[in-house]
């Protein structure tokens, strides 16, 4: 892949942010600084995740109403129906439609008790993401994306059992499906094989993660059933105490990957960019992306 010979690859190329809302007031100024910098790069939308208990909730709301209000990004409000009833699940869901939120990213989500305990459908509630999808559908959600495992969820024995679940999400009326992220392409690209083949055509863009820092990335990969290859790990040995050298490494790895996955024909990319521009304003660079939309080979305007 040479990006010299590729220079409008950049105009074909459609990103998307993902941020979490902040907790204080410096977190929030972070994300203030992050949303200000990825702006120019023209995203289709950035999107807001969500966790179970009132304060969270109240924050993605606060954080998706200021993303209306303050720039001219397209918010993507997530939602998760555990622990929630459905009545709960549909207030939520007026709510974001009240402020102006349209585009939602629908998930099961887990238990508030974390690791090891077994996901149980609330008695009253969504069972799970695909009842979800349905409960947005019909409530008026205009653009619903829904998550893709390229290494399958860790509670589905099966891909067979993981694609029937995608394909029902997308049966409700989710548009695209955002994957997990991983770092192994082959994967990713067999998993959308196997989605087609299933007649799943909606695309499944793939969840970029820049590593910022390689030993929570390990931790937390391990936790939601992404693989870690032992080479990724050999880039970033012995860089824990060495922040300069490790974010250029991170920069380097997932241009790689992004650019292997262009070659691939893969035109879409969510980047989970932990409320930092600096990694994923330089993959999209790399692509080809400018501020404002501008093309990597527009010429300067004539003095
Ligand atoms: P579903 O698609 O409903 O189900 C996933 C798997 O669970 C299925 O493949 C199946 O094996 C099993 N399963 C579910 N229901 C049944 C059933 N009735 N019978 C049999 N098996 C079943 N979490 C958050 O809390 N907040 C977020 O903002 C958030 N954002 C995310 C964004 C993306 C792009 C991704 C990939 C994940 C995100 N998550 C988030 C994590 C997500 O909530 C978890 O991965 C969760 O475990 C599964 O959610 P899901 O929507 O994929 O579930």
């Amino acid at each position: 892949f040479r990006l010299s010979r590729r220079p409008d690859i950049g105009d074909q190329i459609d990103v998307s942010f993902e941020f979490f809302p902040p907790k204080s007031d410096a977190m929030e100024a972070r994300l203030w600084e992050t949303t200000e910098r990825l702006q120019p790069l023209s995203p289709s939308f950035v999107s807001v995740t969500y966790g179970a208990g009132g304060s969270t909730r109240e924050r993605t709301a606060r954080t998706v109403e200021r993303i209306i209000r303050e720039t001219a990004l397209t918010p993507a409000a997530h939602l998760t129906c555990v622990d929630a009833t459905r009545e709960d699940a549909d207030q939520v869901i007026r709510q974001f439609l009240d402020i102006g939120v349209s585009r939602f990213v629908a998930l099961r989500g887990d238990p508030a008790d974390g690791v090891g305990t077994r996901y149980a459908p609330h008695p009253g509630g969504y069972a799970n993401a695909a009842e979800l999808v349905e409960a947005l559908a019909r409530h008026g959600a205009k653009d619903i994306s829904v998550a893709a495992y390229p290494e399958k969820h860790p509670e589905s024995p099966d891909f067979a059992t993981d694609i029937d679940m995608l394909k029902r999400k997308v049966d409700n009326g989710a548009k695209r499906a955002i994957t997990q992220f991983f770092f192994d392409n082959d994967l990713y690209e067999r998993y959308v094989e196997r989605a087609r083949r299933a007649g799943i055509y909606v695309p499944i863009v793939p969840g970029i993660l820049p590593v910022h820092n390689f030993g929570q990335v390990a931790n937390f990969a391990g936790r939601c059933g992404a693989h870690v290859p032992a080479w990724l790990a050999e880039r970033f040995e012995g860089l824990e105490n060495d922040p300069q050298t490790h974010a250029l490494v991170a920069a380097a790895v997932a241009a790689e990957q992004v650019l292997d996955l262009v070659e691939r024909g893969v035109s879409d990319f969510h980047f989970y960019t932990m409320n930092r521009a600096d990694l994923a304003f330089a993959i999209c660079h790399m692509i080809g992306i400018r501020a404002n939309g501008a093309r990597e080979d527009a010429k300067p305007a004539a003095a």
